[in-house]
């Protein structure tokens, strides 16, 4: 009996207040529509083609082989193995000296990366920049962390001859991105290749950006998950590698992205031991480390990438071929049906203008949720075809700004893509018709 009174007087809020407002989350939401309704899938950003075999083939010996210890827990910070070749990797590409213990640590997925970089170096009070349109996390994860996001906008500049868009017609305003920099920036969130525009940041943007980190001494966390899908003979150009970044940046990546292997939730950080240590403290009381044996596959990975860096045979420069043959192909089915495509110039992502589209979904004066969320969810349910509002990646306050755009994810086998081919044109014959 006393048990029962007790129970029922546990009425006082159990909520910790660094969760308020940060509640709803829209994958949840998508994936389990696309779940429910889709028959094409372009939904949530995931290849549906396998990994290379060498991969798959490095975890199997993992598995298999004589190494038990391989299901064992292994260092903290990242397995042995695999901090040696990224920091081999990232030698290369950085061009400095980096010390494996020191300079990279890993995690489950850049996701956890960049928890780590909030909750390592933002504190109550601090602002951090934020580009819009941004990969949705970075906002409930500065909240999280005590912070303000301070939203700064990519503004679209359609070309004057009636071209179609391309990601790089997608700026930001100097003067708007300089006003924003003040005594409160703790940080500024860059995404290159930018999910979800596709826009890959050129030297001058990097350049800018730069400037203003090094002269309000403000720090950058580079989320470059997509560093080597990018396309059409395009850089991608590290920020790090910028006059005066190193030691005020953090870059991330993710073997989701870079190996077509989202499920193993293998991510890293890259950068100085000044930031890094801190990252680690998170890490260590958190999750402690991530699992051994897909680590020490992703290092096999990583080192015959290294013996074939630049080569024809290069994953990395195999994949993003692969990939801009079905951007080729999404960006013409969807121009074909008149779902204007802006063309991105990185990572897997097409986003979609869907104003010729829009009498077919009845607009909710006065709804508050976006068009083109509801547009999405009409599509996935009507069509068959999923989606991703591109409202989802503004802040609350902006997600009005834009809302006749959806984004596809084109890393899906050339039948997938088809079928979605087949979804838009049936679709537009009986508008047509
Ligand atoms: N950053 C960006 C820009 C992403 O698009 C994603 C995945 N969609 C992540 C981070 C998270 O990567 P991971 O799956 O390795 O956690």
């Amino acid at each position: 009996f006393l048990f029962h009174s007790l129970q029922a007087k546990m009425s006082r809020p159990v909520q910790a207040r660094r969760l308020e407002g940060v509640d709803k989350n829209i994958w949840v939401e998508f994936v389990k529509l696309a779940a429910t309704y889709s028959k094409v899938n372009l939904g949530q950003g995931f290849p549906d083609f396998p990994p290379p075999d060498f991969l798959t083939e490095a975890l199997t010996r993992a598995l298999g082989g004589g190494n038990h210890m391989l299901h064992q827990y292994t260092r903290a910070f990242g397995h042995p193995p695999l901090v040696k070749v990224l920091a081999q990797f990232f030698e290369k590409l950085l061009g400095r000296d980096l010390d494996p213990m020191t300079n990279v640590m890993v995690t489950v997925g850049a996701y956890q990366a960049l928890f780590c970089c909030f909750q390592a170096l933002v504190d109550e009070g601090d602002e951090v920049i934020i580009i819009e349109p941004f990969f949705d996390c970075y906002e409930p994860m500065v909240k999280m962390a005590g912070g303000t996001p301070v939203f700064v906008p990519l503004r679209p500049n359609p070309p004057k001859d009636g071209k179609l868009m391309s990601s790089a017609d997608w700026q930001l305003d100097p003067v708007e991105l300089a006003s924003k920099f003040s005594e409160r920036t703790k940080a500024i969130v860059l995404n290159s290749p930018n999910n979800p525009l596709g826009k890959v940041f050129s030297r001058g943007e990097l350049g800018l950006i730069a400037e203003l980190c090094v002269k309000h001494d403000v720090l950058c966390i580079s989320d470059e998950v997509y560093e080597w899908l990018v396309y059409d003979g395009k850089q991608h150009i590290r920020i790090a590698s910028l006059q005066g970044m190193w030691d005020r940046t953090v870059i991330i990546g993710s073997a989701g992205k870079t190996f077509s292997t989202t499920g193993w939730k293998v991510g890293w950080v890259v950068g100085p031991d000044r930031l890094l240590q801190h990252l680690r403290t998170v890490h260590q009381n958190s999750v402690y480390h991530c699992a051994t044996i897909v680590q020490e596959a992703v290092a096999q990975g990583f080192q015959r990438e290294l013996m074939l860096y630049g080569k024809p045979e290069s994953y990395f420069v195999q994949l993003p071929k692969e990939l801009q043959q079905k951007r080729d192909w999404l960006v013409q089915s969807l121009d074909d049906v008149g779902m204007k495509p802006i063309i991105p110039e990185g990572t897997y992502f097409v986003v979609a203008d869907i104003s010729q589209f829009k009498s077919d979904v009845p607009d909710v004066p006065n709804s508050d949720e976006p068009y083109d969320s509801r547009f999405a969810k009409w599509m996935v349910k009507n069509k068959g075809l999923a989606a991703i509002p591109l409202s989802a990646f503004y802040s609350e306050a902006h997600k009005n700004n834009y809302t006749n755009f959806i984004r596809f994810c084109f890393a899906k086998e050339e039948a997938t893509l088809k079928a979605a081919n087949d979804i838009l044109q049936k679709w537009k014959h009986e508008k047509t018709s």
